[in-house]
């Protein structure tokens, strides 16, 4: 293969250049911003989740999931950590499966990445946004500020969430010159809005909770993990994961007791009297649930064990991590190369697969850039 284009240099942008440059080929990464990874650094809280140990198509959405399955068999999340850990660093999982840098530093994963493509010599181009792309014999592409020829591109340009870090949804339009379609998109891992009057007097009490997520009165989701108020809803890890599944118009139950029966709990609220709560909820949350109960012990303890809301949206794309939705799979081939233009590949945000929170975007991002990388290379 002769010169090869990367447009983004996000996640899957740079694991691709790392994994060309290092099969000797000539690679030019194209970013628009004035640094590499930027999202990357942000990742995780900081501290760069970076896979699962607890992998699987089913922790994903998208128009095919069998060929998310059989992409994630060629490069999982063993494969992630070997190629992390090529470049340095230890990678080890939490209690729960996620696996961060043991220095527990979502920058210094963008540095690792960062400092092989200077040892490799791949060349990046800051602030150039490329604004325009064709293909005549070989692939051209404009960016601000010059143009190049290229004889395969990976469009790695990411979605349309968090747009803070160059994720506009403008790259959309690259794809698009080609034929390809853009499914609805959607902001997910994302706060969770709710009637405010529903939260109030419950701004920044965080709890430890089991979440369900109500459709037409069914469970379509349950979980486990941090759930914080806010002002317009409710935010945390766990609504982070139900964001994936919930959508306007359906149910939360917050069980601020999981570990507790009911039964336990309803003979520790006695007689029902305000301080019944105190050891039992965050204080805070108790005079609140209290109040709302009316001094009814039933509904008191009904309040506790599933604490209702009704979602009313998201806080979109600005706070999201993720985007749902994107250029189909069906639209590529086993090696995530366009049906519509040989040469032309798609790896990461842009494509339309979507993780739950824990580690599954990242993994994405890396899985999409070995397979393109490979099928680049073949
Ligand atoms: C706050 C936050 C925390 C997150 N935490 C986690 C986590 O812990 N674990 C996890 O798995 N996932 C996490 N994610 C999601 C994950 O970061 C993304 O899914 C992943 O970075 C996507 O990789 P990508 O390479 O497809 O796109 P990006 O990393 O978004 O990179 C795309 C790049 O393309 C550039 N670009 C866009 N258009 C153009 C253009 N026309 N020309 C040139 N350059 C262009 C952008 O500037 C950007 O640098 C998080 C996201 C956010 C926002």
């Amino acid at each position: 293969m002769g010169k090869i284009a990367i447009i983004g240099g996000g996640a899957s942008g740079m694991a691709c250049a790392v994994l060309l440059a290092r099969r000797g080929q000539e690679v030019t990464v194209l970013e628009r911003g004035e640094r590499l990874g930027r999202k990357l650094s942000a990742t995780g809280n900081g501290q760069g989740n970076v896979t699962n140990t607890d992998m699987g198509a089913e922790h994903y959405f998208s128009d095919d999931n069998e060929k998310v399955a059989r992409l994630l068999a060629r490069f999982g999340s063993g494969e992630t950590v070997r190629f992390l850990e090529s470049m340095g660093g230890i990678f080890l999982p939490d209690g729960r499966g996620r696996v961060y840098p043991a220095g527990r530093q979502a920058s210094a994963v963008t540095d690792l990445m960062r400092f092989e493509l200077a040892r490799l010599g791949v060349r990046t181009l800051f602030h150039a946004q490329v604004g325009s792309l064709s293909f005549d014999r070989d692939f051209f592409l404009t960016y601000e500020g010059g143009q190049l020829h290229a004889d395969a591109v990976i469009l790695a340009a990411g979605g349309r969430a968090a747009p803070n870090y160059g994720t506009d949804g403008s790259a959309y339009a690259l794809a698009q010159g080609f034929g390809h379609t853009v499914t609805p998109c959607s902001p997910v891992l994302v706060q969770l809005k709710c009637d405010p009057a529903s939260v109030r007097g419950l701004k920044g009490i965080r709890a430890d909770a089991a979440l369900s997520v109500i459709r037409r009165g069914e469970t379509i989701f349950g979980c486990r993990g941090d759930v914080l108020f806010t002002e317009s809803g409710v935010s945390g890890d766990a609504v982070f994961r139900a964001s994936s599944y919930a959508q306007a118009g359906d149910e939360l139950k917050i069980d601020f007791l999981p570990d507790v029966p009911a039964e336990r709990l309803f003979e520790v609220l006695k007689d029902g009297g305000e301080n019944c709560l105190l050891c039992v909820v965050n204080n805070g949350l108790g005079r609140t649930l209290f109040r709302l109960a009316e001094g009814e012990k039933e509904k008191l303890a009904a309040l506790v064990k599933g604490f209702p809301l009704t979602v009313t949206g998201t806080l979109g794309y600005a706070y999201a991590q993720v985007t749902r939705g994107g250029i189909p799979l069906a639209e590529t081939d086993d090696n995530l190369m366009s049906r519509l233009q040989k040469g032309l590949y798609f790896t990461g945000e842009i494509l339309n697969v979507d993780g739950e929170c824990g580690g599954y975007n990242l993994q994405w991002a890396l899985t999409s850039a070995y397979v393109a990388t490979e099928g680049v290379l073949s």
